[in-house]
This record gives structure tokens, C-alpha cells and sequence, in this order.
């Protein structure tokens, strides 16, 4: 009865609020933190295995809450499912990424190259190829500093074409397109011809699962054979990396090596850095 009681005064309890409700305040609370300028980039080395040196850094979106501290995208994926914010949260990625660039360029940091994650509302436009290169000139960084990651299903979504065009505008400018999260959705290797695909990043979930070593096998071979790089991400102990560089897969990314590091640890990982 007592149980009873407690249980009653939960599902009355006046402060509950509803799914929506939550969601809403979520998105009212991100849009606030654009404006008060706590998103920011972290970065996590992509390690090249044939000359055991760093191919680049991915940044990875991060919410440096005023109380809650550094908050990863799983606490705000609501944002970027919402077009208007996901579209802000695309441009705070891009000028953060491009200005970190700049000042690494300047200071002579030798970090590879930086890979941005597009979400699919950023397509929308149609002018995507055109922004991107926009921005690169506008910081002055060179085309082939960037690398630009694209889910599967994206791809595979609402505008394949508007999606293939404007990977194939970027790809002759220079910019390196990667494949992610590649095998979590439908798409093949067959329908993916017709995109210029450069990397092809193996999901982590893969990569974790040694039941599932046949499918990480087969995605290096017929990803080789296209000409695609492929990397693996996930990668949290030896024997995965051993693995992995026995199948042929070109370059690695995961806590084996390192976290994703806020921009001021770059510098001091690249000098330390022994393959
Ligand atoms: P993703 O693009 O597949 O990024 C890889 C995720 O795996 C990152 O999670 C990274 O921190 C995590 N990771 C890397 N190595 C390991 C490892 O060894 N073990 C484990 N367990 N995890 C590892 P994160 O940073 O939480 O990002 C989650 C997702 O949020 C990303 O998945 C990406 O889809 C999205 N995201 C992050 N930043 C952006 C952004 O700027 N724009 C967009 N549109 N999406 C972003
Ligand atoms: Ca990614
Ligand atoms: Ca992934
Ligand atoms: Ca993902």
C-alpha cells in the first residue's frame, strides 16, 4: 500500500512534464547555448596504419554546459533532428573547425586533415558545395584540409541527388568525402557508385563485435578494390587494432589511441605522437 501510495504521487507529481514539453525546452535551451556560445568542437585522431602516422582529426560537436560540463550529442540529438538548429549547429561546426584550422596552419601544427560531420538538413539548401567553399576561402584553408563525413543514410534519404551533386561539386574541389556509419542502414557498395566516395568508415559497432569480423573483413576488401581508404572507428584495445591491420584496413580511429581532445590538447598529442 505504501508503494502504492509512492507510486501515485509519481504519476501526479505537478513537475512531470511530457515528452514534447522536454523536447521543446531542450531546443529553446540549445538555441540560447548558440547564442551564448558554448558548442565547440573536439578532436580525435585518425591514425594512417601503413606509415603509422596521423591522417587527420575528426570533430566531434560538444555543449560546454555552464553546469553540466562538456555534454557529448547524445544529450542534444533533439538539435540536430530540428532543421532550423540543425542547420546553426552546421555552421558553428564548420567556422569553429575552419578557425582552428587557420590558427594550426599558422602555427605550423601538422594535424592532417579535419573531417566535419553534415547532417542531412544541411543539403537543403542546394548550395551546400558552394558555402563549403565559400568558408574554406574565407579562412583561407585549402581544399584539402577537409574532409567532410556523410552517414549512409543520408545518402540514402530524401534527395539522393541534391546529396550526390553537391558531394560531387566538393569532391572535384578537392575536399575528401567520407562514407559513415557504413553498414548501419541499406545501403550497398553498388548503389554508393555513384557517389565519389573517398573513405569509407566502418561503424564502431562493427568494429567492436568480434562475431562480426566476416563483415568487417569483406567491408575492407570490396572497399579497397573501389579505391575507397577505409577506416575503422571504435577501436578500443590491441587485439581489434591487430585485427583490423591483418584485414588490410588502411587507417584507425578510437579510444585505443585517444579520446576526442578539446583543440588545445592537439598540438601536444601531434608532437608526442610515436606510431
Ligand atoms: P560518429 O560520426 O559516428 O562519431 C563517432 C563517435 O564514436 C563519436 O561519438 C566518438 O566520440 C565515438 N568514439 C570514437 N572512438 C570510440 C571508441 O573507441 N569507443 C567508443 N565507445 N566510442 C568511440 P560522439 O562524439 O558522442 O558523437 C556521436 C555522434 O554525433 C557522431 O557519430 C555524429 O553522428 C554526431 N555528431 C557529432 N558531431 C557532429 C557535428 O558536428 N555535426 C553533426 N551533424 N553530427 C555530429
Ligand atoms: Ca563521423
Ligand atoms: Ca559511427
Ligand atoms: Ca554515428
Amino acid at each position: 500500500a505504501k508503494d502504492e501510495g509512492r507510486n501515485r504521487s509519481i504519476v501526479f507529481d505537478p513537475s512531470m512534464r511530457s515528452a514534447l514539453e522536454q523536447r521543446l525546452e531542450l531546443l529553446r535551451d540549445v538555441r540560447a547555448a548558440i547564442e551564448a556560445d558554448e558548442f565547440t568542437l573536439y578532436y580525435q585522431p585518425v591514425i594512417d596504419l601503413a606509415s603509422n602516422s596521423i591522417a587527420g582529426f575528426e570533430a566531434l560537436m560538444r555543449w560546454a554546459h555552464p553546469e553540466q560540463g562538456i555534454l557529448t550529442p547524445d544529450r542534444f540529438m533533439p538539435a540536430f533532428e530540428d532543421q532550423d538548429l540543425s542547420l546553426k549547429l552546421g555552421d558553428v561546426a564548420f567556422e569553429t573547425a575552419l578557425k582552428q584550422m587557420r590558427a594550426w596552419l599558422d602555427a605550423g601544427i601538422e594535424f592532417g586533415r579535419v573531417a566535419v560531420n553534415i547532417s542531412a538538413a544541411q543539403f537543403r539548401s542546394g548550395r551546400l558545395a558552394e558555402e563549403v567553399q565559400e568558408r574554406l576561402a574565407r579562412w583561407n584553408v585549402p581544399c584539402d584540409r577537409l574532409t567532410i563525413e556523410v552517414t549512409e543514410h543520408v545518402y540514402m534519404g530524401w534527395a539522393s541527388d541534391v546529396v550526390s551533386d553537391t558531394v560531387r561539386k566538393l569532391h572535384a574541389a578537392g575536399v575528401m568525402i567520407a562514407l559513415d556509419d557504413f553498414g548501419t542502414g541499406y545501403a550497398s557498395l553498388a548503389n554508393l557508385r555513384q557517389f565519389p566516395i573517398d573513405r569509407l568508415k566502418i561503424d564502431k559497432g562493427f568494429v567492436q563485435n568480434a562475431e562480426d569480423a566476416a563483415i568487417v573483413k569483406a567491408v575492407i576488401t570490396l572497399g579497397s578494390s573501389m579505391g575507397m581508404k577505409v577506416v575503422a572507428e571504435g577501436v578500443e584495445d590491441r587485439e581489434q587494432l591487430e585485427a583490423l591491420a591483418a584485414y588490410g584496413c588502411d587507417q584507425v580511429q578510437g579510444y585505443h589511441f585517444s579520446r576526442p581532445m578539446p583543440a588545445d590538447k592537439v598540438p601536444g598529442f601531434v608532437d608526442g605522437f610515436v606510431g
